[in-house]
């Protein structure tokens, strides 16, 4: 574990983008070849590529897939690799975690299940948030066409094609009985799954899921994690929430009142803190997690709403402190941005006066990362 280049994730975790492809984690690049609209978790898990990255690991040698972490740390940052190996190691303990390192063979098979899983859904999803594209909401695409069509520059042109030439079938991996299936396997060795989307809970799949693990007996030693926008609030789900270790609920949000329906757009804000409430009222196995993709200062108000609340952990990013500003949406850019926010203002269904309005008078607070 001391080694610089050694992530516990390979040993434990499997990660899924919304197109099914198969990743080491959220924040690795490039693709494994495993995409689970044509092959299955198990397919993965012992696959050419995760071999390969464990057995380079083990080796103390870097994997091109992992070059975030790398370049984080390189600039002073904790990255994901280090946050995950001390998480793993308090949760397990070293000795454990030798153990299982133990159990790769020389050519990187390991003989022993994943334990955590990160599944995105698909792009299904009822919102249209502003640093949003295709690929992570389907309610993106015809604006994206729109926006390609009309865009004169040609790097925001080529940009906006790109998001919008998407195969949509793709994105429907998760319709795939076998998936689910083979998922099913998997259980007895899971510690933690994390489902988003897309709006994880538009996705029927998910629910008929969630039972089949309560019915299997496996839900007791499973903590669940729900990335969601609150817009949705599926009360049927409390009785087999109930039956799991835990449940978090991540609620993707960057301000409250008109902020939050202009960011996440047309989310209506009584809706989702009504939603909030109903987490909050969940008993002790819920709790709130509330993550901004923005910056502290986008809506005055909302550091009080979170400060409010209890057991809050408020994740903000900064965009040009992570490294991650080449993979952010156009919209973080100042000589895009006003041709984004014009588009926004003369397409959207409710309030684009509003939203003009805000931008032009400026945000409450301080302007965002540029
Ligand atoms: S080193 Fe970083 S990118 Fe690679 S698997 Fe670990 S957390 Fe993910």
């Amino acid at each position: 574990m001391t080694s610089e280049t050694f992530c516990i994730l390979p040993w434990v975790h499997a990660a899924t983008l919304t197109d099914g492809n198969v990743h080491l984690c959220c924040v690795s690049s490039g693709g494994s070849g495993v995409n689970l609209n044509e092959h299955t978790l198990a397919d993965y898990w012992n696959s050419q590529f995760v071999k390969d990255v464990r057995r380079r690991m083990l080796a103390g040698k870097r994997v091109t897939a992992c070059q975030h972490c790398y370049r984080l740390e390189e600039h002073g940052y904790k990255s994901h690799r280090l946050v995950e190996n001390e998480v793993w190691q308090k949760k397990c303990g070293e000795e454990v975690l030798q153990q299982l390192i133990g159990k790769t063979a020389a050519d990187g098979t390991l003989d022993a299940a994943v334990q955590y899983l990160d599944l995105r859904l698909g792009n299904t999803c009822n919102l249209q948030c502003i640093m949003c594209q295709p690929h992570e909401s389907s309610r993106w695409l015809p604006t994206a066409r729109q926006i390609s069509d009309l865009c004169q520059d040609r790097e925001l042109k080529d940009d906006w094609t790109f998001k919008a030439n998407i195969n949509t079938s793709h994105f429907e991996w998760y319709h795939n009985p076998a998936f689910w299936s083979n998922l099913k396997t998997f259980l007895p060795h899971v510690k933690e799954i994390a489902l988003a989307g897309g709006e994880p809970f538009l996705i029927k799949e998910q629910f008929t899921f969630v039972k089949a693990c309560c019915e299997m007996g496996e839900a007791s030693h499973i903590r669940l994690r729900y990335h969601t926008n609150a817009t949705v609030f599926p009360e049927e789900m409390i009785p087999y929430w109930e039956q799991f270790e835990q449940v978090h609920f991540f609620v993707s949000l960057d301000g409250i009142g008109d902020v939050a329906h202009y960011v996440r757009h047309p989310s209506q804000w009584q809706e989702i803190e009504t939603n909030i409430r109903r987490f909050d009222g969940l008993g002790k196995t819920p709790s709130r997690i509330f993550t901004s993709r923005l910056t502290r200062s986008i809506s005055p108000a909302f550091p009080k709403f979170l400060t409010g609340r209890r057991r809050v952990i408020c994740e903000i990013v900064n965009v040009s402190a992570t490294c991650r500003i080449t993979c952010t949406p156009v919209w973080y850019f100042t000589r895009h941005t006003r041709a984004f926010v014009f588009f926004l203002s003369t397409t959207s269904k409710s309030s684009p006066r509003r939203s003009e309005n805000i931008w032009k008078n400026g945000w409450p607070g301080k302007l965002l990362i540029i």
